[in-house]
């Protein structure tokens, strides 16, 4: 069947990845985006870092427009799904037909009990950053508490910081980012808030948030109360799909869109899903896998391009890449761990600190953590998954 209609839903990276790739692929029919945030579509990695810091003006952040790529824009959210007639409902009430749907709505915070209320952020949207950056204006070298010292949080902290704010972060893991990295990893991680001046208060959660209708601080669940002029929440995201409750489109226990190693959703490739609300098979692990970082809505969406416009088909399996930027140095993992890994950390020379970790699959070299050390990713992906990656990896590292 030839397609002339593809409508995606959402206009994030992965919707408007595929909406720009497939008028480079020479499709002439016709795309509609659909997507309620009126500043869509924009890139979410610089509201933690740029843009936040003040460092970038917001429209830096921009990717492009609808009219770009020749696409009709509904800013509406999708409200109901009926794939058997190809229908896309809007919260307008417009009714869409599709040969085509691609399903890159994304994810959104979980939040705290008691939310919303004053002084209390999330941080998803380029309006979110905005109030942020007011509410850090506003305290001035008040005190800032962050829930969740993952990329998100550990980010915040650390434009915080380089503004003088008093920052502390609350993490109910033994160490930020240990369940990802593994216990003595993330220790070492860990450090970079504590060199920065960043008191991390780990392995305990959060009773609740105190003051109303202002925040004025955060119950922990050891019973101690830490005083805040403005707190962030940055605790993790849950998949965009309550609407598609009806829809016979089968979702996995998080409520992500369980997808085939082609990001299709079903078995006629009608429908796909692609970025942080998508749970494809990889086809190695041979399991499902949800990721919610920017590498992997890019490649999806552009393997959902060739899924649409063919030859054929390319299955997609994500070569895992996150990257963070903190306390004026980058941080990047290349490959996913596993608990199974052993661990060598080599340390390198520098103003900041510096080190790299090889995560050793036997001979090979299952993924690689940077910290501080481009030349030492750069090495990493020579020897990634490479029959003796992990030894060569390390001796390169020494060397540099
Ligand atoms: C502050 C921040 C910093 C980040 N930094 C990094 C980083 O440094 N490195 C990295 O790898 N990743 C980072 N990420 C993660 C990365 O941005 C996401 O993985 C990526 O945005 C996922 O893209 P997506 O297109 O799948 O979904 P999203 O970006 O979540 O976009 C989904 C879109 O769908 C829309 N939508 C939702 N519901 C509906 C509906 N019912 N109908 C229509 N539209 C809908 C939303 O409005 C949104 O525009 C960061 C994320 C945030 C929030």
């Amino acid at each position: 069947m030839s397609v002339r209609r593809v409508v995606i839903v959402g206009a994030s990276v992965g919707g408007s990845r595929v909406a720009s790739g497939l008028r480079q692929a020479g499709y002439t029919g016709s795309i509609t985006l659909v997507d309620p945030d009126p500043d869509a579509p924009y890139d979410r990695p610089p509201l933690s870092k740029q843009i936040l810091a003040g460092d970038w003006a917001p429209d830096r952040a921009s990717l492009g427009s609808a009219g770009q790529w020749r696409a009709e824009r509904h800013t509406a959210a999708a409200a109901a799904l009926n794939p058997a007639s190809r229908v896309l409902r809007l919260d307008t009430g417009d009714e869409l037909e599709y040969d085509r749907l691609v399903l890159a709505c994304g994810a959104s915070p979980r939040t705290l009990p008691g939310m919303p209320r004053r002084g209390v952020h999330l941080l998803r949207t380029l309006a979110d950053c905005h109030a942020l950056r007011a509410d850090l204006d506003r305290i001035g070298s008040g005190r800032l508490v962050v829930v969740g010292g993952g990329f998100i949080g550990a980010e915040v902290a650390s434009t915080a910081r380089s503004r003088g704010i008093g920052t502390t972060v609350v993490e109910a893991l033994p160490a930020p980012l240990s369940g990802l990295l593994g216990e003595e990893v993330a220790a070492e991680l860990a450090l970079l808030h504590e060199d920065n001046g960043v008191r991390l208060l780990c392995g305990v959660s959060v009773a609740g948030l105190v003051g109303d209708p202002v925040v004025t601080g955060v119950a922990l669940t050891d019973g101690r109360t830490l005083d805040a002029d403005a707190v962030v929440v940055g605790i993790g995201v849950g998949p965009n799909t309550d609407w598609l409750a009806g829809s016979g489109v089968a979702l996995d226990d998080d409520g992500g869109v369980l997808c085939d190693e082609y990001c299709a959703v079903d078995a006629d490739h009608t429908v796909y899903a692609i970025g942080d609300v998508a749970r494809c098979r990889d086809p190695l692990l041979r399991r499902h896998l949800r990721v919610e970082h920017w590498t992997n809505a890019v490649e999806q969406a552009d393997a959902v391009v060739r899924g649409i416009v063919g030859p054929a088909p390319v299955a997609h399996r994500h070569a895992f890449f996150v990257w963070s930027d903190q306390y004026g140095g980058k941080i990047t993992l290349l490959g996913r761990p596993d608990p199974g890994d052993d661990v060598t950390v080599v340390r390198g020379a520098g103003p900041l600190r510096r080190f790299a970790v090889a995560y050793r699959r036997g001979a090979r070299l299952g993924a690689a953590l940077t910290v501080n050390w481009p030349k030492a990713l750069v090495a990493a992906r020579r020897s990634l998954d490479a029959p003796s990656g992990a030894d060569d990896v390390v001796a390169a590292w020494k060397n540099l």
